[in-house]
């Protein structure tokens, strides 16, 4: 395999990594990580993406600014009227003095209670709420799926990553990341779908991504979702 050197191109104030597609036509950009990808027919020169981008750059740094924004927003106080997201939920933290317990008020309240209110208290309840719901949902999801992948895998097992959402081992055990709860259920549902696959495929070639389209035809969505919010999910 031949391994091709990324062009880039350094703006004032960003860099842009080109991508090179196959497809004709226009060029289409994308914030990947906080970073911007190019992707350009390869029929198009550097020096014509320069000069786009250069047309296009106060709206590129409009839209860089506002992701560092979203970013620097992930800084959490565990204090009570904070948001925090739980598959298609927004909830609203409310922390109360009381026994202990964690629990879901309606919609969209979350209340954590302990007889002294401490931050890092408020965290490790949230961390073994949190754990809990991905046990019960992310069983319900392979229980749904597998039939339809035709995998069953032997156990489900809920384990803290630092950089990836799940995995596979060759004995047919999965894991899977808590901090995925926190994701939309679509995207939770591709998770499962890409470990169960790997229960036919141990690995990412064409026949295991052939495999999770014919489940979840729309899968490059959710992929593309957690390259962009992956970050913000998880409690630090
Ligand atoms: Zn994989």
């Amino acid at each position: 395999m031949t391994c091709k050197a990324k062009e880039t191109i350094a703006m004032n104030g960003f860099v842009a990594t080109i991508k090179r597609t196959r497809r004709k036509g226009s060029v289409g950009f994308r914030l990947s990580s906080g970073q911007l990808v190019v992707l350009a027919p390869s029929a198009i020169s550097i020096t014509e993406l320069q000069l786009l981008l250069e047309s296009k750059s106060a709206w590129i740094l409009a839209k860089l600014e506002a992701r560092d924004q979203v970013i620097s927003k992930v800084k959490r106080y565990y204090r009570s009227g904070e948001p925090f997201t739980f598959l298609d939920q927004e909830l609203v933290l409310k922390v109360c003095q009381g026994a202990f317990g964690t629990r879901l008020n309606g919609a969209a309240e979350l209340v954590v209670s302990m007889p002294k209110v401490k931050s890092d208290w408020v965290r490790n309840a949230l961390v073994r709420w949190y754990k809990l719901q991905a046990q019960v949902h992310i069983e319900q999801r392979v229980s749904y799926f597998s039939p339809l992948v035709g995998a069953w895998p032997k156990s489900i097992e809920i384990k803290t990553y630092r950089a990836r959402w799940g995995s596979c081992n060759s004995s047919g055990e999965l894991q899977f990341n808590w901090k995925i709860i926190m994701a939309p259920t679509a995207v939770v549902d591709s998770v499962v779908v890409h470990e169960l696959c790997h229960l036919l495929h141990m690995h990412h070639g064409p026949d295991f991504w052939a495999q999770v389209k014919r489940v979840l035809p729309n899968y490059k969505d959710a992929k593309q979702w957690l390259k962009d919010e992956g970050h913000g999910l998880g409690l630090d």
